[in-house]
């Protein structure tokens, strides 16, 4: 699996400077239309993976499903289109309680997005699409020209205190997993730790501990994406496999706790593991990034006042029951929207990497 994860991770960012004249433009288009056709060269010759794609079960029903070009960024026409063989689907869930009424629920909304992935693979659409649990069915699935899903699990929380759960989740499919998301979890603590300075584990607990032996025992890649520094530090030490980021920055370039700086990197080489880049506004720009949510801020007040709508907190939706919540959301969706500075379709989901 490895190996193919290292062979993929080609990405190219183009940009137009502004030419000083007509000579040096046409110097630029030619140079950037040799890269151009290079690096499309590249991405028909290899198996392109993209780690990290949040999902949503409701886009995964018999009615609205990936099959169709849905307002998501990942779909399958998409998929084809932008030649992308295999798409790691995600099964998130978002930091709750550390009790037992967490952890199940946890587990239950793990369970459903399970469901809902071997839904896409095994009845919706499996002539299109196929689950990979070896790097061998990737390149099976591949050959048979169809597209390929595999499954990451965003946060160790839905395991609870029960490490067997780990091998269930092997079972099911996952192939990574990562310890923490935002927020400190009963096995590693997160990124999220830095903003204020309190740690609950001081890296890993040692549940985590013993989380990442059986990790390495049913073959569940570790995911440095989101828990924070010293867990990773002490998650890479412990593992007898090589670990992934499945979707994090290099703090050198862009200082947000979410990103992976020089000592992490270096010890992610050291063993052997693989980091995917992500290109989520705040990990590339966190200054741009503060800036345009300011300026967006702005504008939602104004749509506010002109629209005669109360704007609330986070916060204040999350303590609400889940189904107002949503509704509130699904309301609040249209004016978002209009505070973006441009009409693209960016997936929900994908706010929250
Ligand atoms: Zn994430």
């Amino acid at each position: 699996m490895r190996r193919i994860l290292t062979a993929i991770a080609a990405f190219a960012i183009f940009m137009t400077l502004p030419g000083i004249s007509a000579f040096a433009q046409t110097r630029d288009e030619k140079a950037e239309a040799k890269l151009r056709a290079k690096a499309e060269k590249i991405h028909k010759s290899v198996i392109t993976l993209d780690t990290h794609n949040d999902i949503s079960t409701r886009n995964f029903t018999l009615e609205r499903n990936y099959t169709q070009d849905l307002d998501t960024q990942v779909n399958l026409p998409k998929m084809r289109k932008g030649g992308l063989d295999v798409s790691w689907m995600i099964v998130y869930t978002g930091q709750g309680p550390l009790t037992e009424a967490g952890y199940a629920a946890a587990y239950k909304n793990a369970i459903d997005k399970f469901d809902a992935i071997h839904r896409l693979t095994e009845k919706i659409a499996p002539d299109q699409i196929g689950l990979a649990l070896t790097s061998n069915d990737v390149r099976r699935l591949v050959k048979e020209g169809k597209l390929v899903a595999m499954i990451g699990v965003e946060n160790g929380y839905p395991i609870g205190t029960d490490l067997s759960r780990i091998k269930e989740f092997a079972d099911r499919g996952a192939r990574y997993m990562s310890l923490a998301h935002n927020g400190h979890s009963q096995l590693a603590d997160s990124n999220t730790g830095e903003a204020d300075g309190v740690w609950l584990n001081n890296g890993l607990s040692d549940l985590g501990k013993k989380a990442i032996a059986e990790m390495n025992k049913w073959g569940i890649m570790i995911d440095l994406s989101h828990p924070s520094k010293q867990s990773n530090l002490q998650a890479i030490a412990l593992s007898k496999a090589p670990v992934i980021a499945s979707h994090s920055g290099a703090r050198a370039l862009c200082d947000h706790s979410r990103n992976l700086d020089d000592e992490q990197l270096e010890a992610i080489r050291k063993n052997g593991g693989v980091v995917q880049a992500v290109a989520f506004r705040s990990y590339v720009n966190k200054e741009k990034s503060t800036l345009r949510s300011a300026k967006q801020a702005e504008i939602m007040k104004e749509l506010a006042a002109k629209e005669g709508f109360t704007q609330l907190s986070r916060a204040e939706i999350m303590k609400m029951p889940e189904a107002t919540a949503r509704h509130i959301s699904r309301k609040c969706r249209p004016f978002a929207r209009r505070t973006r500075p441009s009409s693209a379709s960016v997936s929900r989901t994908s706010l929250r990497m």
